[in-house]
């Protein structure tokens, strides 16, 4: 490497985006030191990307250091969390500026739209890879999880899952630059939104909660086996968007709907007595929310159309993956 470690970390990383208060140590010692702010409990997750396999081979740089970045967001939006600090483990084959510059501008530019600062990391020199630790907080006791839904909860999906998968198979159809609805779902595939603020607003409200990464009916089938239950999709109620309506064929676009992955929205539960305070919150979110059917007590996963039930048979939306 013409870069040394230590220049790369200078020249990209070390800004670290936004300067919190509560680093009180950052980059540059062997370790950092975070304050905690009282009476809240760490929330922190791990996320490993390697290239070919979490993302496509020709995926700019910006794009890949979004990703990093998105993908952990999101886990702090499906636990409720407010994200604050971040490290990075970065294996590069080589030290290239412009890829460097444009990893740390996707990575960053992300990060500090949520407040998020990065304190520390790793970089050396291998196959291209990278791996985003990051952490939050949440009042004590309030964190969503996966295993609190109850039979007869509500369950809903934030935004229009199934477009990022729909974009991914257009990106590999080699459409680069797509008009019209094609990049509109490319964007949805190379652009996720973690839903940060609904996340928090869902604390005190959702039983259960998980973010699609997976698929809608495999992540749902986690959450229900979770809370020991099972779940019901009403097929007929799923969110539809024009965009993926204009690609796919209607029972293509389901699949997509159900199947596909990299959407990072959000799927939660909310119980009866919940449900006033529920919608006055989800009337303010930027996103669109769909119920899209309950948790039962059988476990599975259902679905319904117009009134008849069959299994859903888990995992046999995997194919987009
Ligand atoms: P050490 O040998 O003590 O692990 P390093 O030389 O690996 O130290 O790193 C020096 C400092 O730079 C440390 O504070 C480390 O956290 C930080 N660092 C290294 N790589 C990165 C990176 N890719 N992003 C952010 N910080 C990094
Ligand atoms: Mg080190």
């Amino acid at each position: 490497m013409s870069l040394t470690e230590s220049d790369i970390i200078d020249r990209f990383f070390s800004a670290g985006g936004p300067k919190r208060a509560d680093v009180l140590l950052g980059i540059g010692d062997d370790a950092a030191i975070l304050g905690m702010p009282r009476d809240h409990d760490l929330v922190t997750s791990v996320d490993m990307l390697i290239q070919g396999r979490h993302f496509p081979e020709d995926m700019t740089a910006v794009d890949i250091g979004y990703r990093a970045m998105a993908v952990n967001l999101s886990d702090m939006a499906a636990m409720g969390a407010e994200p604050a600090w971040a490290t990075l483990a970065l294996s590069v084959p080589e030290a290239s500026e412009s890829w460097l510059s444009g990893f740390s501008t996707g990575l960053l530019g992300l990060a500090g739209l949520h407040g998020v600062a990065l304190v520390g990391g790793d970089t050396v020199k291998g196959p291209l890879a990278m791996s985003v630790q990051i952490m939050g907080f949440v009042p004590c006791g309030s964190a969503l999880r996966r295993d609190g839904a109850r039979p007869g909860d509500g369950v809903y999906v934030t935004g229009r899952p199934g477009e990022a998968a729909a974009g991914l198979a257009i990106w590999r159809r080699g459409l680069q630059e797509p008009q019209g609805p094609a990049a509109g779902l490319l964007r949805r595939f190379t652009r996720p939104e973690p839903r940060l603020a609904e996340g928090r607003d869902l604390r005190g409200i959702a039983s259960a909660c998980i973010d699609v990464s997976d698929g809608l009916a495999t992540d749902l089938g986690r959450l229900a086996r979770a809370s020991g239950a099972g779940a019901i999709i009403d097929l007929d109620a799923l969110p539809m968007s024009d965009a993926l309506s204009a690609v796919a064929d209607p029972i293509e676009a389901r699949s997509y709907v159900l199947g596909g992955g990299d959407d990072y929205e959000l799927c939660f539960t909310v119980p009866q007595w919940a449900l006033s305070d529920f919608e006055r919150c989800a009337s303010r979110w930027g996103c669109p929310v769909t119920a899209i059917g309950e948790i039962c007590e059988q476990q599975g996963l259902y679905a319904r159309i117009s009134d008849e039930i069959e299994a859903l048979e888990e995992g046999g939306f995997d194919h987009f993956r």
